[in-house]
């Protein structure tokens, strides 16, 4: 799986105090990130905390018959607010914009004025 997404933690607890064993381990996924955790967590287990149910990945090396839990790593939120913001600054540039030659103006009432030269 790609982790690239994930902000790792150098701790085996939860944000919720739980403290994740090796019977929370839930199914082994390979790492494809080269380098990641310095190439010491090559396979991860994704679940739910038991306990407060946030997704989590244990990162997991292998020892022996059995695995380590070296760390734990949680998905970045990506903040919606920031998208709809973009959005409206796309549509007022695209208003200031003149439709005939595509000149951008400053301010509405630049290119009002600038409209006027195609009226001529
Ligand atoms: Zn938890
Ligand atoms: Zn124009």
């Amino acid at each position: 799986m790609d982790i690239s997404n994930y902000n790792v933690k150098d701790t085996t607890k939860c944000e919720c105090g739980l403290e994740f064993n090796i019977h929370d381990i839930d199914g082994l996924k390979t790492i494809d990130n080269h380098g990641f955790f310095s190439n010491i967590a090559r396979t991860c287990s994704q679940i739910r905390c038991p306990k407060c149910k946030k997704e989590t990945v244990l990162l997991l090396r292998q020892k022996g018959q059995t695995w380590q839990i070296l760390g734990i790593a949680t998905k970045i939120e990506k903040k919606q607010p920031m998208k709809t913001e973009n959005k409206a600054q796309i549509n007022l540039s695209n208003e200031l914009v003149c439709p005939i030659c595509q000149k951008a103006c400053k301010n509405k009432l630049g290119l009002n004025a600038h409209m006027k030269t195609h009226n001529k």
